[in-house]
């Protein structure tokens, strides 16, 4: 981020400040960039960072903190956590627990537990999404920027061996009181803020989506002239080549709507359209995965192999809303988008 920030990229990809609708062809040059490390820990917290939590921050800094906050980001001195997902359901946002409440007539204090946070483990700060009133009403949510050091605040690593570099932790908040400018974007309009950026991030998410596929379908490639099976490439097994063609065919597929749906995403935060990019992004990573691990053999259970890519790639069809939900936005716009496809 520090190298991204520096270079002027973050700046190239919003103008001058994340304000304002980010540029997809930057952000897939960018993304690109991040995935040649191989690793996808990096690109997860690089995503979250560049499509949700810079531009909530950017929605919200008139208080000086929140403006500090962005400022420090956007120096590449500091990364933000973005804390949604709750001790309850993810898939069930308005059913979270995590609440702000008065105690005693001044003192509004924070209680709860965010689970599964990307980078909460080098985040000085987290966005956090808590309820200022109980109920599951859409208004119910604002959000609050917590200082990670606030007393009552405390951060544990998530018990995995995957994702690494991506700063998973969950988050516990007991009792932390909340100064008044920590509050972003004013009391009630946490959800409509989030929606609003997450849909973006489904375009990230998309983005990561076809370069992973790209370069996990290139070394396969190469793998496959490589191996030979009664003296012939295995690239060259009708069965194989047959299986890999499918791959590419669904991956260009991907592109295309990646193409079609970006400016309508990006400008128009249009949810519908990144619910359809989010649930083809994630069916193509799973072809893509399970059939290039399969090529790979034994050699991709190795330590940092494809068959550990596959089970991290699986976050496409869950992190940031899982399949199903977006299968129910397109569903619930069947109509309208089979009138987009007439001549
Ligand atoms: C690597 C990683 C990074 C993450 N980073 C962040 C982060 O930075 N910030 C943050 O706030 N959260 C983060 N998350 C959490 C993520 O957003 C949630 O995992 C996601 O919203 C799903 O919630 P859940 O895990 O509680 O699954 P659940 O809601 O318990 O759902 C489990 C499964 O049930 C099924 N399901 C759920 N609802 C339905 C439905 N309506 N219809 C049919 N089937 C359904 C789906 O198959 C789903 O995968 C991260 C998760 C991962 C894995």
């Amino acid at each position: 981020m520090a190298e991204l920030s520096s270079s002027g990229a973050v700046r190239q990809l919003y103008g001058e400040t994340p304000r304002g609708n980010l540029d997809p062809l930057v952000l897939r040059r960018l993304i690109g960039r991040a995935c040649q490390d191989g690793r996808l820990g990096p690109v997860l917290a690089l995503s979250v960072q560049l499509a949700t939590a810079l531009p909530l921050l950017a929605e919200s800094a008139v208080t000086p903190c929140a403006r500090e906050v962005l400022d420090a980001c956007l120096a590449g001195e500091e990364v933000v956590a973005v804390a949604a997902t709750d001790e309850t359901a993810g898939s069930d946002l308005v059913g979270a627990k995590s609440a702000v409440a008065l105690e005693g007539t001044e003192k509004l204090v924070l209680r709860g537990r965010k689970r599964w946070v990307t980078s909460a483990l080098f985040a000085r700060h987290a966005l956090v999404l808590a309820k200022h009133r109980p109920g599951r009403h859409f208004t119910n949510f604002t959000w609050f920027l917590v200082p990670l050091a606030a007393a009552g605040v405390s951060v544990s690593p998530v018990d995995t061996t995957l994702f690494e570099g991506a700063g998973l932790g969950h988050l516990t908040f007991d009792g932390v009181e909340i100064a008044p400018e920590w509050v972003l974007g004013g009391f009630g309009r946490g959800l409509a803020m989030f929606s609003r950026h997450i849909t973006v991030e489904r375009l990230a998410s998309a983005t990561w989506a076809i370069h992973l596929c790209h370069t996990v379908i290139s070394r396969t490639v190469r793998r496959l002239d490589d191996r030979q099976v009664d003296d012939l490439p295995l690239s060259r097994n009708p069965a194989v080549r047959q299986r890999l063609a499918g791959c590419l065919v669904q991956l260009h597929g991907l592109n295309a709507l990646w193409e079609r749906l970006r400016e309508r995403i990006a400008v128009e935060h249009d949810a519908v359209a990144g619910a359809l990019l989010k649930a083809a992004s994630a069916a193509t990573v799973d072809q893509v995965m399970t059939a290039c691990s399969q090529f790979h053999g034994a050699d991709g259970f190795r330590s940092g192999g494809v068959q550990q890519m596959r089970a991290e790639a699986a976050v496409f069809g869950i992190g940031g809303g899982a399949t199903e939900l977006m299968l129910d936005v397109v569903a619930d716009h069947l109509p309208a988008l089979l009138k987009e496809l007439e001549s």
